[in-house]
């Protein structure tokens, strides 16, 4: 348990984010502690690197809406400071304090207030003697960094441990984390460490978490982007809703790639309608599609949609019209309708289209005819080419 989300054991996945303002600013750091949990954070992580910054957890652990972890760089006394400010999970950098009796002594402190701590191993900062015994940075050294420091830990006998070994090379830490997988039965704590900015960062953390995810490895995420973190934390939650682990919260926009048959500006609406959607909590799938020929018939799955006619947007519920929109409207008419789907249910907005469902299902069949009109059943001239490569 990290203060009252728990960890690993079969629970579901939770994400994490780190602030970056200075822990000693406690209503900043409170501020961003808040976007951070809006947009998705379970747990926030906190630096602690100075005397006035565990005064700062002091003030800040009693109105944090998530747990908080204090994150000890070199100085144990940080460690047993943020204790005392009653920090819910300490992050140790086995790297940074590699004296065995401060670790035993921050372990002990920890159990005796039932504290948890990361085992924070960074590829980055290795250990220098497993550096230099394994000749680099190695999933092996990383994992034997970790294993040391359980020992010293079961030592006092302190087993609240989760383990992370971060690498910024994505095939790094991919087989650190498989391997630590094998030895070990603590939860891990998965990331790409020092990812950059998006979109390559979101790249590379993307294809290390979803990938042991996928391998049913792991038990919390953190996206480390160059990025404002409530990216990260966005980032995080996105990909656990995308995966299936957890349950959706906000919209899942599917949009079609458009393409030659296309009426309208596909994404320019798309990108519309994901900022109309950004801040509303809607668990439902939303479909943007460029056309009425085949848009609703491809995302017949989607709670709802919009495809683009003649001036005009069909929207539709699971694959039925149910309304004809102006074309400067699509996006308001969208949201509009999404929040009475998600409020009164499908049963009452099939109810409230009762009246306008006919004329929809005839204006979207008129403007799928004209569209194969005018168009015909190669929009995109594809079988026009392969004519033409055939005749060569
Ligand atoms: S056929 Fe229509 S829905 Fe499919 S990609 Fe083209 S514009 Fe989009």
């Amino acid at each position: 348990m990290v203060g009252d989300v728990p960890v690993g054991g079969g629970a579901p996945i939770t994400v994490q984010s780190m602030t970056i303002t200075k822990t000693a600013d406690h209503e900043a750091t409170l501020q961003q502690i808040y976007a951070l949990a809006g947009a998705g954070a379970d747990i926030v992580r906190c630096t602690c690197n100075k005397p006035d910054a565990a005064e700062g957890l002091a003030r800040i652990v009693p109105r944090s809406p998530v747990p908080i972890v204090a994150d000890i760089h070199n100085n144990h006394r940080m460690a047993l400071a943020a204790l005392d400010a009653g920090v819910h999970c300490l992050r140790l950098n086995p790297g940074n304090i590699t004296d065995p009796s401060k670790i035993k002594l921050i372990a002990q402190e920890a159990k005796d207030r039932n504290v948890p701590i990361r085992i924070g191993v960074n590829g980055g900062s290795l250990d220098s003697s497993l550096y230099d015994e394994e000749k680099g940075v190695t999933p092996e050294a990383m994992v034997e960094s970790a294993l040391r420091e359980i020992s010293y830990f079961d030592e006092v006998g302190f087993d609240l441990v989760k383990i992370s070994v971060k690498a910024s090379s994505v095939p790094l830490m991919i087989e650190a984390y498989r391997q630590l997988s094998e030895v070990t039965d603590y939860p891990l704590h998965l990331g790409v460490t020092e990812a950059g900015p998006p979109p390559a960062g979101l790249l590379k953390a993307t294809a290390g978490i979803a990938t042991l995810l996928a391998e049913g490895i792991g038990d919390t995420i953190r996206y480390s982007l160059t990025a404002d973190p409530v990216e990260e934390a966005k980032a995080g939650r996105q990909l656990l809703e995308a995966l299936g682990l957890r349950e959706r919260k906000n919209v899942d926009l599917i949009a079609c790639p458009s393409c030659g048959r296309a009426e309208i500006d596909v994404y320019k609406i798309a990108n519309d309608a994901m900022a109309a959607f950004e801040d509303k909590k809607l668990p439902l799938q939303v479909a943007v599609m460029g056309c009425v020929v085949n848009g609703p018939g491809e995302a017949r799955d989607a709670d709802l949609g919009i495809a683009a006619g003649n001036k005009r947007g069909h929207l539709f519920v699971k694959g039925v019209n149910v309304a004809v929109v102006p074309e400067d409207e699509m996006v308001d008419q969208l949201v509009e309708w999404a929040n009475f789907l998600h409020e009164e249910g499908v049963e009452a907005t099939m109810a409230r289209a009762e009246s306008t469902r006919d004329v929809a299902r005839k204006a979207a069949e008129e403007d799928r005819a004209r569209n194969l009109d005018e168009r015909g059943d190669d929009a995109n001239a594809s079988e026009a080419a392969v004519e033409l490569i055939r005749k060569r």
